[in-house]
C-alpha cells in the first residue's frame, strides 16, 4: 500500500466551539452588516453595533440569530432579499474537499486547473478549480460582470456559493464574489476517496465482459453489440462494478481488470478457458461472487462520477458472520 498521508477520506471539518461574546466580535459583526448596507442605506457602524448588543446581551439571543434578525430588518429597510447580499468577512474559508453541502457561503483558494467551454449564453467561464485536497467545478455567470480567469493561475475567491448536482458539488462565482489572483502556485491533489468495509453485492456488467474494439471508443458490448458502433467482434476484459457497505452508506467500486485479477485469483486467459469451457461467459462472474462477495476491504482511488476505481486495496479478513452482513445488505 501506499503513503497514508496521502489518502483523504473522512475530513473532519470540525464545528464552531461556543465563544462568550466580546464587544470587540460585535464590533466586528457590525462593521460586517454596515459594511453590506453602507450604500444602500445611512446607518452608522455605531447604530448597527447597539442593535446587535441589545439582542445579544439585554435579550441573550445567540450571535449568529442576532446578526441574522438585525440583517433581515436592514434587508426590510433596503428592500432588497438576502440574496442580494455579500456575505462580508463572515465566510468560512473551506478546502475543497471539505466543501459537503449546497448553498454554502464559502472563500476558497484555488487553481483554475482547466478551463471548458461554455454551453450557455449565462455562462461566462466554466472549468475545473484545485487545491492540494481535490478540484471542484465551478461556474461563473456572465452577468456576474466578474474578470477573466486564466488556466494555470491561482486565485482567493471570496463569496462563492456552492451547489450540488447528482451528488457532485460545485462552486459559483456570482456578482457579490471578489477575486484576487496570489503570485504562487498550487499543487492540487487528486480526489482520492478511501472506503472500508464489506463487498455485498457484484452489479451486472461484471466478470468476463466484451468491449467494442473500435478506435477511441471502448464500450461494454451487450449481446455482442456497441450501442454506438452495432455488432462488432468484442475484445475480451474483466471487471468487476461491486459495491461496498461501510456500515454507514453504500459505495460504488469499479475494479479494471488488473484489480480484478488480484481481487479473485481469476486472470483473463482462465476466465476465457471457463467460458469455453462452459459455453457461457456468466460463470466467471458466478466464480467471482462466490470468491469475494461477504469479504472485507480497504478500498483507494479517485473518484469518477458515483464510481471510485479501486487503484489500491487490501482484504481486511472476513466479517465475523458474513451471512449476517449479505441479508443486512438485501435489507437495505
Ligand atoms: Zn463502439
Amino acid at each position: 500500500m501506499g503513503n497514508q498521508g496521502a489518502y483523504v477520506s473522512h475530513r473532519n471539518t470540525g464545528g464552531d466551539s461556543e465563544q462568550p461574546m466580546t464587544e470587540t466580535d460585535l464590533r466586528t459583526h457590525a462593521a460586517d452588516i454596515h459594511e453590506q448596507f453602507s450604500d444602500r442605506l445611512d446607518i452608522t457602524v455605531e447604530e448597527v453595533e447597539e442593535r446587535l448588543d441589545t439582542l445579544v446581551n439585554e435579550y441573550k439571543v445567540p450571535t449568529n440569530e442576532a446578526r441574522r434578525s438585525v440583517v433581515n430588518t436592514y434587508l426590510d429597510d433596503a428592500g432588497m432579499e438576502r440574496d442580494d447580499l455579500s456575505g462580508g468577512g463572515g465566510n468560512d474559508h473551506k478546502e475543497i474537499a471539505d466543501v459537503d453541502k449546497p448553498e454554502e457561503w464559502i472563500d476558497i483558494t484555488a487553481k483554475v486547473v482547466e478551463l471548458w467551454d461554455a454551453t450557455s449564453d449565462a455562462v461566462a467561464q466554466v472549468g475545473l478549480l484545485g487545491d492540494e485536497t481535490g478540484t471542484i467545478k465551478f461556474t461563473k455567470w456572465s452577468k456576474s460582470d466578474l474578470p477573466e480567469l486564466e488556466e494555470g493561475a491561482v486565485y482567493d475567491l471570496r463569496n462563492v456559493v456552492t451547489d450540488e448536482y447528482q451528488g457532485r458539488y460545485s462552486v459559483k462565482l456570482n456578482r457579490t464574489t471578489t477575486i484576487e489572483e496570489r503570485d504562487e502556485d498550487i499543487e492540487v491533489g487528486d480526489d482520492e476517496a478511501e472506503v472500508e468495509g464489506a463487498l455485498v453485492d457484484i452489479q451486472s456488467g461484471s466478470g468476463l465482459i466484451k468491449r467494442c474494439p473500435e478506435e477511441g471508443c471502448t464500450r461494454v458490448l451487450q449481446n455482442g453489440r456497441c450501442s454506438e458502433h452495432g455488432e462488432v467482434e468484442g475484445e475480451f476484459d474483466l471487471r468487476i462494478k461491486g459495491v461496498v457497505d461501510d456500515g454507514e452508506t453504500v459505495h460504488e467500486v469499479i475494479f479494471n481488470r488488473e484489480a480484478t485479477e488480484e481481487l479473485t485469483g481469476i486472470t483473463l486467459e482462465k476466465a476465457q478457458e471457463m467460458a469455453m469451457d462452459a459455453l457461457d461467459t456468466s460463470v466467471v462472474a458466478d466464480e467471482m461472487h462466490e470468491k469475494v462477495l461477504g469479504q472485507y476491504y480497504r478500498i483507494v482511488g479517485p473518484t469518477l462520477g458515483r464510481y471510485v476505481l479501486a487503484n489500491e486495496f487490501e482484504e481486511r479478513g472476513s466479517p465475523a458472520d458474513p451471512d449476517a452482513v449479505l441479508i443486512k445488505a438485501r435489507s437495505m
